[in-house]
């Protein structure tokens, strides 16, 4: 007589993909009460996880890099999301404002407004949850559900709910159970960052290829400042 995972596998292996990242979101959130955060832009997976958020504890912090350029509608529909969801939403600002140094150094302007807020914002916690996904880019074809960073010396756990979930999963997931998705996603937008560097994608090209399109950076640091033990 099989488990009831491996009936449920049998039975219905997108459930139990849905359910393993539940599983994952539930124990990151249980194992590490008021030390774990959630970082989502607003744009793809990251909805996958703040619903499950919202379902498993809502004070749970959903960190937001608030970098001063946003489309628009990221910001609309980010409050909307929030108010619906009843989410602990925190905007993380940068510490200083460089102006649009996007034009001219990309990679220090990402460091300014991302990845030295997203540093400042995890001096207080022992877990992060975030939507990588191995099927995004090349350059996280290798992500596991739950790795430990060493971050400014010391260790937090990184925990990646959907590694192994595809784009479809996510638009499964989001359509069963009704929530609302990016208004910028049904204008050709496949990746959604600061609107500086964020174009839409033509039919067949990679998901990221709408971001710093043309510069070869394919990456703003949020994921690749922290080293992998
Ligand atoms: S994505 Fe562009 S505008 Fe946003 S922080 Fe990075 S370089 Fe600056």
């Amino acid at each position: 007589m099989s488990s009831p995972g491996v009936a449920l596998a049998r039975r219905e292996p997108d459930a139990l993909r849905v359910a393993a990242a539940e599983s994952l979101v539930t124990w990151a959130i249980t194992a590490h009460p008021g030390r774990v955060a959630l970082t989502v832009s607003f744009g793809g997976g990251g909805l996958v996880l703040a619903h499950m958020v919202s379902r498993i504890d809502p004070r749970v912090p959903v960190l937001f890099l608030d970098t001063g350029f946003h489309f628009p509608e990221t910001i609309a529909f980010r409050n909307r999301f929030a108010e619906r969801y009843r989410l602990n939403v925190i905007d993380i600002h940068p510490a200083s404002d460089p102006g649009p140094l996007y034009q001219t150094d990309p990679d220090t302007c990402c460091h300014i407004r991302k990845v030295e807020p997203l540093e400042r914002a995890m001096a207080g916690l022992d877990a992060w949850i975030t939507a990588l996904r191995r099927d995004q880019s090349e350059t996280r074809r290798t992500v596991e559900p739950v790795e430990h960073h060493e971050i400014g010396g010391r260790t937090i756990v990184k925990v990646m709910p959907l590694a192994h979930w595809t784009r479809d999963d996510v638009q499964r997931y989001l359509a069963a159970h009704r929530v609302p998705h990016h208004p910028l996603l049904d204008q050709g937008y496949t990746s959604i960052g600061c609107w500086p560097c964020t174009r839409p994608t033509a039919p067949g090209e990679p998901e990221r290829a709408g971001r710093w399109s043309g510069t070869g950076k394919t990456e703003c640091g949020l994921h690749t400042f922290t080293t992998k033990r």
